[in-house]
């Protein structure tokens, strides 16, 4: 190693996210926005650019772009307006796009991020500023004939379902530092517009797109260094190796003495690297002026408190309130919020009686797993009601069955739901807490094991464990654990 590599590094990052809004119809017209409808059906004069049509804004997407303006904290533009970006490409009919250059409906927003230390759960916030929030409408697609990239395919076809679809970009200052910061950052905006329900957030079907600026400088430094790119990353997980995968890049190549490029560069997934796509010479003259076949927007002070008034309690202030209110630890809060719907049936189970500690752990762990291993279920969907559930753990909190049984009629009880109670007492499965009957079986046991119970009395305690285990065996796991261990106790040590 030169004595160059010794030089600290420090990563300057900046997201551009699109996000894919879930409105019925486009943006400009009344065409659907439904995706799977065979290749240019969802079309018409106005998203395929005909000369003499008019753009009408649809005024869902407004709302929808107000709703994550003010869940960012943003300020809300009274006045606003669209413009045309000029460019060619052939899935754009019309040569421009209609989106938002110089008044967007939004600026200087901010959003909480947590970063969760992998190893020991801890959790800190960090505060990521939004610089601006548009709208603007989608392009279409381009198919690429018997390849599935440009390169290789010998002809290309276009489809224009998707022209006009609304997005909303958010653009958020250069405040993240690091692969991780960054795809949190990302995993945060898609809970907002989950939660506020104005789009399905979903990165591998392109409803949430993201794209990384990234550059790296000596700590200490002032200016920003060369800035690079990154397309094509369709996970979390990709945004956070991609970006790890270019600062160990950059790094290296200052380091050998080479001039980092201002291009644009591809994520690979298959070989988990960046490759360089085109380079990016100053910034592209898109040559914006106002749309002319759009009214401008002015946005009234009713028109706010009307649409604050719909929003959702918000992720962050959910997680901070069950801290708070049910004394979650910050990791326990963050899964438990991290869906809207795990969220709501969290708090029902525990609004039937159950305990904070028990529904929690029966969620993140037995009912996560069910979920994770049947993706086409959610937790609205499973037949084990949040009533049930409650049912269910106050029955092991009551001493009334053993928590293994409650694992053993699980099951059951997600495939078909059910009263655990009638189940359990159907199927004799209650346990057996009588210290008379207890005292008989483990009785026999020590007397069934003579040289365990020698080893045992000779100091081999962990022989213990051993005859607990015998215990649940013959009672097929209905012994009341903690009554039956103080009785083994008793006999062992008596
Ligand atoms: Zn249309």
């Amino acid at each position: 190693m030169t004595t160059a590599t010794q030089t600290k590094y420090e990563a300057i990052i900046g997201l551009e996210t699109h996000c894919q809004l879930n409105t019925n119809s486009k943006i400009f017209c009344s065409c659907s926005t439904n995706f799977d409808s065979p290749p240019n059906t969802n079309v018409c004069p106005v998203c395929l650019g005909h000369p003499g049509v008019l753009p009408v804004l649809n005024q869902e997407v407004l709302n929808s772009a107000i709703k994550m303006g003010l869940a960012l904290q943003g300020k809300i533009a009274r006045y606003s307006k669209f413009d045309r970006k000029q460019y060619f490409y052939p899935d754009l009919p019309k040569n421009y796009q209609i989106s938002q250059y110089d008044l967007p409906i939004v600026e200087n927003g901010q959003l909480e991020i947590e970063i969760v230390d992998p190893k020991t759960q801890e959790v800190t916030k960090k505060i990521i500023g939004i610089t601006r929030l548009h709208m603007e409408e989608d392009a279409g697609k381009l198919v690429h004939a018997g390849s599935d990239r440009l390169a290789g395919s010998t002809h290309s076809l276009v489809d224009f379902n998707r022209t006009g679809v609304p997005l909303l970009e958010i653009v958020s200052e250069p405040d993240l530092r690091t692969g991780q910061e960054a795809a949190e950052y990302a995993q945060e905006l898609r809970r907002l517009v989950r939660y506020l329900g104005i789009s399905d957030g979903n990165m591998q079907e392109g409803s949430l797109r993201c794209d990384v600026n990234i550059s790296v400088r000596p700590v200490g430094q002032k200016e920003f260094g060369v800035k690079v790119e990154i397309k094509n990353m369709n996970s979390f997980s990709a945004i956070q190796k991609a970006i790890e995968y270019e600062i160990e890049r950059q790094i290296e190549a200052i380091n050998e003495g080479e001039a980092i490029v201002q291009e644009t560069r591809l994520w690979e997934e298959g070989s988990q690297r960046t490759i360089s796509m085109r380079s990016k010479e100053g910034s592209s003259d898109y040559r914006y002026f106002p749309e002319p076949d759009l009214p401008p927007l002015v946005i009234n002070e009713a028109q706010l408190e009307e649409i604050s008034k719909t929003l959702p309690e918000l992720p962050a202030n959910k997680r901070s309130r069950y801290e708070a209110e049910f004394g979650l630890s910050a990791y326990d809060a963050r899964v438990l919020s991290d869906d809207k719907d795990v969220a709501s049936y969290f708090e029902a189970v525990v609004a039937n009686g159950a305990s904070v500690k028990g529904a929690a752990n029966w969620i993140t762990q037995d009912i996560a797993a069910y979920l994770n291993s049947n993706p086409d279920l959610d937790i609205n969907k499973i037949a084990l009601t949040p009533e049930m559930l409650a049912e269910l753990i106050k029955l092991i909190e009551e001493g009334t069955i053993s928590g293994k049984i409650a694992k053993e009629i699980l099951p059951e009880l997600l495939e078909k739901g059910g009263s655990p109670k009638e189940i359990v007492e159907s199927k004799g499965l209650v346990a057996i807490s009588n210290p008379d009957e207890l005292s008989t079986i483990i009785d026999k046991i020590l007397a069934e094991n003579p040289d365990k119970l020698e080893q045992y009395r000779a100091g081999k305690t962990k022989l213990q464990g051993f005859f607990v285990g015998q215990i649940m065996k013959a009672t097929s796991g209905r012994a009341d654990p903690k009554l039956a261990n103080q009785i083994l106790n008793q006999k062992l040590n008596g």
